[in-house]
């Protein structure tokens, strides 16, 4: 399976380990034409309005936007952030509005304030599995279409959409940073409905 993995900046070369240790080919994505043998791609955490820009200016955005309508998106953190419809305290980022959810960004509080601890997941079975939340955003509003697949103290963490078809994921916290592969495997089985 050849998975993008949007490497324009962040937390990108993580992601790529994960999916590697997941027997998968990695492709960083820079500019549109890389996107092509992809079977679905990872919007990594870093700053969303940075992202946001760099996505702009590198033609990115409508091209992930078309990407999104025939495959899955998997949005960590800053890449949740760029996925949502609506971004509290913010007016510098234009979202991709793949994920009917509203986020707040660095909502747990500043660098300093970054941790890590386990989150109750709900799929792809109900366990525990360690989460690093870094300057980590919270959704504050989770509307029709969206399910939630893991919380937090009972705050969603990690969301999936589907839209004619095809399932868009997104997480507050960086599972990239964690040896546990739960939520890369379970991306990789949403890619892999569509091959
Ligand atoms: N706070 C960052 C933002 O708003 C996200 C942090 C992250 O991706 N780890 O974009």
């Amino acid at each position: 399976m050849i998975i993008g993995v949007l490497a324009l900046q962040g937390a990108f070369a993580k992601h790529a380990k994960a999916l590697e240790k997941l027997n998968c080919s990695v492709v960083e994505i820079r500019e549109p034409k890389d996107l092509i043998p992809c079977q679905g791609l990872i919007l990594p955490g870093g700053e969303s309005t940075v992202l946001s820009r760099l996505m702009r200016l590198n033609k990115l955005d409508i091209a992930i936007q078309k990407f999104a309508h025939k495959k899955p998106l998997f949005g960590t953190c800053a890449g949740l952030i760029v996925m949502s419809k609506s971004i509290n305290s913010n007016q510098q980022t234009s979202p991709l509005e793949l994920l009917d959810v509203a986020v707040d960004r660095n909502a747990y509080g500043s660098q300093v304030a970054s941790f890590v601890d386990k989150i109750d997941l709900l799929q792809p079975s109900i366990q525990q599995i360690p989460a690093f939340f870094i300057r980590a955003p919270k959704i504050t509003e989770v509307r029709c279409g969206v399910e939630v697949l893991g919380r937090f103290k009972n705050q969603p963490v990690i969301i999936q959409q589907k839209i004619k078809g095809v399932t868009h994921l997104g997480s507050t916290f960086h599972p990239e940073l964690t040896n546990d592969l739960t939520v890369h495997e379970y991306f990789l089985k949403l890619c892999d409905v569509l091959v």
